[in-house]
């Protein structure tokens, strides 16, 4: 099973290092199986720690093509490379408090759509995050925290008509949310997505259990196959 979870990771990686005209970029599809594995040994411990040794980095220096640019919070314990048990060079980060999508943010995943050619990009928010219960708890907030937390508070509205825990529900319609703002977003991510050059999908990270929950219906059915 190793063998083979490594002669993917292998082929997904040697399509995009090597760039090569003849050799076809891994799909959306390959690239979600791909994490999803890297998740499942995450949550059984099982690390394969691709792509750390000294000899891979310097490769990387000649240009970088991740697998997929990931949109998650800045919470110290929800770490893509970890979580997705991917190394240098595989995965675009753009980390804010809540996962949220301001300007900064969608620069720089237009950066690597655009530029870099990443066909994936993945909204993932987590169980108990500090910015949707401040969301939640409402109130004034100090200092810049507001500016964060104003985004949030749509999704904290739509879940209070929803049976459940209220921070959970908020995490995941945050999620939503977003993911929709990006697919959305004119001019470059809303083309991209039209044209089949690039899948949006949400997911929920469990602080709990360390699994990954796809949230799309069409996600879920492609990190199967
Ligand atoms: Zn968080």
């Amino acid at each position: 099973m190793k063998k083979f979870c490594l002669t993917i990771l292998a082929l997904v990686a040697a399509a995009f290092y090597l760039n090569a005209k003849d050799i076809q970029q891994p799909t959306a599809a390959t690239i979600l199986a791909a994490l999803k594995e890297g998740n499942q040994r995450h949550v059984g411990a099982h690390y394969f720690h691709p792509h750390e040794t000294a000899k891979y980095r310097q490769e990387l220096s000649a240009g970088q093509h991740p697998l997929a640019s990931i949109l998650s919070c800045a919470d110290s314990r929800v770490a893509p490379e970890i979580i997705f048990d991917q190394g240098l060079g595989d995965l675009f980060d753009v980390r804010v408090a809540g996962n949220v999508a301001g300007d900064d943010e969608i620069a720089s995943l237009e950066y690597a759509a655009e530029h870099l050619h990443t066909p994936v990009i993945v909204v993932m928010g987590h169980q108990k995050c500090g910015a949707v219960s401040a969301a939640v708890e409402g109130g004034e907030a100090a200092g810049h925290l507001s500016a964060l937390i104003k985004p949030i508070s749509s999704a904290v509205q739509k879940a209070k008509h929803l049976q459940g825990d209220l921070v959970e529900n908020s995490v995941r319609i945050n999620v939503e949310n977003v993911v929709e703002e990006l697919r959305t977003s004119k001019p470059v991510l809303s083309e991209l997505v039209a044209q089949g050059k690039l899948s949006i999908v949400g997911a929920i990270y469990s602080l709990d259990t360390g699994k990954v929950t796809w949230l799309s219906e069409s996600a879920s059915q492609t990190a199967k196959n």
